[in-house]
């Protein structure tokens, strides 16, 4: 079966960091790619207001909840992810860390390959498309934490973590600060605290304002609400 009797060559399921990564470097390669998307579309104000607000925060179909936050319970395991456009992006910490050094030293890394240095370059990309930043501010979290951990005697381990979020000035609207003005307009951090519950002021850097972004620039068609529940082969390489 040839490609050309498809509509796309590539169908993404999910748009979360994966999902978004492969969408856009596909679309940059030439081809015919689309997204399929199980949770809703959100723009930053419909994000939800409160934990309370169930059916804009919890994804529970069965009762009538279609938000972001699947919580999933296996085993011996209780998980929650996040359902959307944008995947973990639309409700997460915005923290953005490299592994540390002692991580590529264990032997499972360390014997099969240079893998610090062949990653560096993709830290580097993700760490720009997500606008990854020291916040510019001391916060009383910060205080405290460092306060705790002198207790414990290690004070000096305490760091500032990057996040993917636009600090600019609090609550100022200004033309994309990222991609020489190619992407969408960005709000300042307000220091609001909202981030796991969703950033409804546009300071926070999820996908929909860089990957996805892009993406749908180079024709990708993002679909929500579509569910994929199986995957059939057609052919010898066609699904
Ligand atoms: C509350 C919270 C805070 C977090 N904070 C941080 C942080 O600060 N820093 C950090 O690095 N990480 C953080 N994480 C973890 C981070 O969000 C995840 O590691 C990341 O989102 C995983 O990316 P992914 O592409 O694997 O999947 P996801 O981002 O979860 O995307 C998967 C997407 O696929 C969709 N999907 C799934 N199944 C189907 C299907 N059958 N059909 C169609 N679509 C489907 C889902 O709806 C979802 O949108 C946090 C997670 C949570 C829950
Ligand atoms: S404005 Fe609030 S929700 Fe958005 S990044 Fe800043 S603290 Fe987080």
């Amino acid at each position: 079966v040839s490609s050309t009797h498809f509509d796309h060559d590539w169908l993404v399921v999910g748009s979360g960091f994966g999902g978004s990564v492969s969408a856009l470097r596909l679309a940059e390669k030439g081809y015919r790619v689309a997204v399929l998307e199980k949770g809703r579309r959100y723009t930053d104000a419909d994000l939800p207001k409160a934990t309370s607000d169930r059916g804009a925060y919890l994804w529970a179909p069965a009762l009538g909840w279609r938000g972001i936050m699947r919580m999933r319970l296996f085993k011996h395991l209780f998980t929650p992810t996040q359902t959307g456009v944008g995947g973990g992006s639309l409700v997460y910490g915005g923290v953005l860390l490299r592994a540390r050094p002692a991580f590529f030293e264990d032997p499972q890394w360390r014997d099969l390959g240079p893998w610090a240095n062949l990653l560096d370059h993709h830290y580097r990309t993700a760490e720009r498309m997500l606008g990854a930043a020291l916040p510019p501010f001391e916060s009383t979290n910060q205080q405290l934490a460092q306060e705790l951990v002198e207790h414990l005697g290690n004070g000096a381990t305490v760091t500032r973590s990057p996040a993917g979020v636009f600090f600019g000035k609090p609550g100022h609207t200004v033309s994309d600060p990222y991609f020489d003005g190619d992407g969408p307009d960005r709000t300042g951090c307000t220091r609001c605290g909202a981030c796991m519950v969703g950033c409804r002021v546009g300071a926070v850097n999820s996908l929909n304002k860089n990957y996805l972004w892009f993406a749908e620039k180079l024709g990708v068609a993002i679909m929500p609400e579509r569910a994929v529940t199986d995957i059939a082969p057609i052919g010898a390489a066609t699904w």
